[in-house]
């Protein structure tokens, strides 16, 4: 059918032969290939100024992409030499008073009457709250000690996690700068408290920190326990620590676990690509595709390079004249140009094959190219006749 309406399709049928010519000589003017010397990238610059739309290579885009991060002054988090010794276990415990209660389930006043309990029976060691908080701008982290405070903004690719076990790592060594003494930090993040209850070589960067440091107020004297205290139930030291974490202003310098970094660098790159892509509206893609997400392939070779040359508006048939130097094929019926537009959806042509596989002649690319594609596409493409042109 397909065949009947494109019988101006111009050079079809010629021997793949002229277009692997065609292709050797355009290959003379391609980008220059070694760019590691330093005449290298010197050419690729200068290749780069006459073709302002030919895309920079990786490296040039990556760099102007880290540049922009405003990573130059960030100190990842130095690997803690702990030797940790397969014959020992080594963490922290913590303490969890409310282990029997279930806080869907349990009015505030019961876990603020629990914890006066529990202080009551930790009367002789001194309470330091900390806590963690983190925005779609910021991260922070705040301590509350018996007679001050202190709150610091981190850098904004610190995870929460890590915002929690830099407030307790900094309740230490304010603690480490006191005389020796009973003391027990408190933290209403469960994760980060079990996390140092058994510590192997995948554990956070920071809890070896913790432990390193532990172990040192113990040689020193002190005793210093961690205690679990649930969020937002109106144990004050808590809410207070809270309160500041969110309100934090100044920043401090601290060191960034890597993995926060890499996941950071992810996010910000996805998010990046995704604003280029949003201005991409003239983009054949961008009609099908709105958001960058993997889509699976088919699991036949064949069928699946059909389904990503139609997704993309490419296509043997539709685009060799281009390569050959010839006319662009056109439709006979509709008197335009052939796309892959036209041929699946605009095409008045087709419609009765439209209606007999789609069972609608009224259908958007979206539609039947869509993340599982139609069920009836290659159905549809074999009808028309355009399946082997593709
Ligand atoms: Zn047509």
């Amino acid at each position: 059918m397909l065949c009947e309406i494109l019988e101006t399709r111009t050079g079809a049928d010629k021997s793949d032969r002229r277009l692997q010519n065609v292709r050797k000589e355009n290959s003379a003017d391609s980008l220059p290939r070694d760019c590691s010397s330093t005449k290298g990238l010197r050419e690729n610059r200068l290749w780069l100024k006459a073709r302002p739309c030919a895309i920079p290579s990786f490296f040039t885009r990556a760099s102007e992409f880290l540049n922009n991060l405003d990573l130059e002054n960030l100190q990842v988090v130095p690997l803690l030499k702990y030797h940790l010794t397969p014959w020992n276990s080594h963490g922290l415990k913590f303490l969890n008073p409310f282990k029997t209660f279930d806080k869907a389930n349990m009015a505030p006043i019961v876990y603020q009457q629990l914890f006066a309990d529990h202080r009551d029976l930790y009367h002789n060691f001194i309470p330091v709250f900390t806590d963690g908080s983190r925005s779609s701008s910021s991260t922070s982290f705040a301590c509350v000690f018996i007679n001050s405070t202190l709150s610091f903004q981190l850098h904004s690719s610190c995870s929460i996690f890590t915002a929690e076990i830099t407030a307790i790592l900094h309740a230490l060594y304010q603690i480490s700068n006191s005389p020796p003494d009973n003391y027990i930090i408190y933290s209403d993040s469960f994760s980060a408290l079990e996390s140092m209850t058994s510590l192997h070589r995948f554990s956070h960067t920071l809890t070896f920190n913790i432990l390193e440091l532990h172990d040192r107020l113990e040689c020193r004297g002190f005793s210093v326990l961690l205690c679990w205290v649930p969020s937002h139930v109106g144990i004050s030291g808590n809410e207070h620590a809270d309160n500041l974490a969110k309100s934090a202003t100044d920043s401090i310098n601290c060191p960034v676990p890597l993995s926060d970094i890499k996941k950071y660098v992810k996010i910000k790159l996805h998010s990046n690509w995704q604003s280029q892509w949003n201005l991409k509206e003239a983009n054949k893609l961008h009609s099908i595709k709105h958001l960058i997400t993997c889509w699976p392939s088919l699991p036949n070779r064949k069928l699946d390079t059909v389904l990503t040359r139609l997704r993309i508006g490419h296509t043997r048939f539709t685009h060799r004249h281009l390569l050959l130097g010839e006319t662009a094929p056109l439709c006979t019926a509709c008197q335009c140009q052939m796309t892959v537009l036209h041929i699946l959806i605009e095409c008045r042509q087709l419609n009765n094959q439209r209606i007999r596989c789609f069972h609608s002649s009224c259908i958007t690319l979206r539609d039947i190219l869509h993340k599982d594609h139609h069920p009836q596409l290659f159905t549809f493409l074999r009808m028309i006749g355009f399946y082997s042109l593709i």
